[in-house]
């Protein structure tokens, strides 16, 4: 038996694959055997492949290790993190849209960091202090500038060594972000429809983003459709943290935390140690999640 290499997969080029062997860093481009094609597992962007070398640069996909999880927009395997990037300016990205989504990021099930940025347009301290009310107690907020800079050191630490994925609205400063960690990475910030992409198979499919200082980062924006995932609203509650640890002193347990008496939730919201805002984006996205279930049927 001819000897087995590691590599992770880091993009499609038409039928084979791009590995990057672990140890030298060298890339084969690999076929993959046909029972691939036949078992529902293929080798994802993201996967720990082995593989068995053939010429020089080319090599035979044999085998997926472990992965870890599967995000299908963009398709993408074993990710470690999600980066949420939001502004308050230029856009003002209200907290309804960043809850949104924090919901479709724990849908997931991946570690969450959020990003602050555009934080030299900010006139008080103020509007830091604001949002860091709301999220620090959940999420790591970093605060930072991909003009002036700062902080970008942080964020470095945060990418390295990880998959990650970007998430956020158009305009807030993904790509120059990246731009800035590592300048020469580049960002796909606009989505190619399916239908405009058929043929040019290339083109639909995401691949991993090198960081020099290690680590790789999805080339397409995660969750850019924001749409919620087909769930009941009874299960909403599992993807905002605080209502969920709240719900447990609720006197219903199937509490939807709307009117029912004995609500700790309501509780909590009244004290402030639930922020109204969330909890606003909590009733805002069950009756969307009621609206689409009720359509359904
Ligand atoms: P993306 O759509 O999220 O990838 O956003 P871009 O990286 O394309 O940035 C959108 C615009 O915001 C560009 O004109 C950037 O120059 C600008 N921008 C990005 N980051 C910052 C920042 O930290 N401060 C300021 N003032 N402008 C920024
Ligand atoms: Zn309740």
């Amino acid at each position: 038996m001819s000897e087995r290499f590691r590599g992770i997969v880091v993009r499609f080029h038409g039928k084979t694959l791009i590995v990057k062997e672990e140890l030298d860093g060298k890339h084969f481009e690999c076929d993959m055997p046909g029972r691939f094609k036949r078992t529902k597992t293929k080798p994802l962007v993201g996967d720990i492949v082995e593989f068995t070398i053939e010429s020089e640069n080319k090599g035979i996909v044999q085998n997926i290790l472990n992965r870890r999880n599967e995000l299908s927009r963009p398709k993408i395997a074993s990710v470690d993190q999600v980066i949420l990037v939001t502004t308050l300016v230029k856009p003002e990205v209200s907290n309804y849209i960043v809850d949104k989504f924090l919901v479709l990021a724990e849908y997931s099930g991946l570690p969450i960091i959020i990003v602050l940025n555009k934080l030299d347009l900010l006139t008080s301290k103020d509007q830091l202090k604001e949002f860091s009310d709301v999220y620090s107690d959940y999420y790591t907020v970093i605060p930072t500038s991909a003009k002036t800079g700062e902080n970008l050191n942080l964020l470095i630490e945060i990418f390295r060594n990880k998959i990650s994925t970007m998430a956020g609205v158009t305009g807030v400063g993904k790509s120059s972000l990246l731009n800035g960690l590592n300048p020469g990475l580049k960002l796909k910030t606009t989505e190619i429809s399916q239908k405009l992409g058929r043929g040019k198979h290339t083109t639909t499919r995401s691949e991993l983003l090198e960081f020099n200082f290690g680590g790789y980062v999805a080339d397409t924006p995660g969750f850019s459709t924001l749409e919620l995932p087909d769930m009941k609203p009874e299960e909403l509650q599992d993807y905002f943290v605080e209502i969920r640890a709240a719900s447990e002193g609720c006197s219903f347990s199937n509490c939807s935390h709307i009117d029912e008496p004995g609500c700790h939730v309501k509780e909590l919201l009244n004290d402030h140690s639930i922020k109204k805002s969330r909890y606003n984006s909590y009733i805002k996205l069950y009756n969307e999640l009621k609206k689409k279930h009720r359509k359904k049927r």
